[in-house]
């Protein structure tokens, strides 16, 4: 599960284990989880890696623990939401290709390859469920453009616009609100189809950081 959480990755990390942690409701049965334990994973971003603290939190009916990510990472993948978010906005887009993204990002190129790659993979459904969440929080309707790798990358745009009209969620940037929405999973190898999270009341507002 990912959480809208509007910290900085240095900021969180500092923070630890006070962040001040949302208590979920179990996705399966909306009884409010407890908090778990937790465990320690690492974050990348401007070429920095930063050791972050993630709880868990678990529902006593269902028996199930389930890891709450901040919306700054994609689930299983080292480097930040938002780094992940600009190499596929520039090479999904047409502005460059994969090798000149990489290295402007200070990653990998085999590394962004494979997001781009499963972006492209998942586009349509990407596409589908953003433009659809995008109507569903007030949105204009996305047209299918010139591809579905355009189409999923101007979805997602036009749901965070939308999103960015309610309180809290346009300090995240588009690629936060992203991962938060799709549960981390944006492109993760299998689809559980996360997109419409409104119905499902998913759709949490951001909580303001902590004061100092
Ligand atoms: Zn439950």
């Amino acid at each position: 599960m990912v959480w809208p959480c509007p910290l900085t990755v240095d900021a969180y990390a500092a923070a630890g284990r006070d962040v001040r942690f949302p208590r979920l409701d179990c996705p399966g049965c909306a009884v409010p989880m407890t908090f778990w334990s937790g465990y320690l994973r690492w974050v990348r971003q401007a070429g920095c890696c930063r050791r972050i603290f993630v709880p868990r939190l678990r529902c006593g009916p269902c028996g199930v623990s389930h890891a709450l990510l901040p919306a700054f990472v994609l689930a299983w993948r080292l480097d930040a939401a938002v780094t992940i978010g600009l190499v596929i906005g520039q090479v999904a887009g047409g502005a460059c290709g994969v090798r000149p993204a990489a290295e402007r990002a200070g990653v990998p190129h085999a590394t962004a390859r494979g997001w781009v790659r499963r972006f492209a993979a998942r586009a349509p459904q990407i596409g589908a469920g953003f433009a659809a969440l995008a109507v569903e929080l007030g949105g204009p309707a996305v047209t299918p453009s010139a591809g579905p790798r355009r189409f999923a990358l101007a979805a997602v745009g036009a749901a965070f616009a939308a999103a960015a009209a309610l309180p809290g969620w346009a300090g995240l940037g588009a690629w936060r609100f992203a991962s938060a929405v799709s549960g981390g999973r944006l492109i993760a190898a299998n689809i559980t189809s996360p997109f419409l999270v409104v119905g499902k009341r998913r759709f949490m507002p951001p909580i303001p950081p902590l004061p100092a």
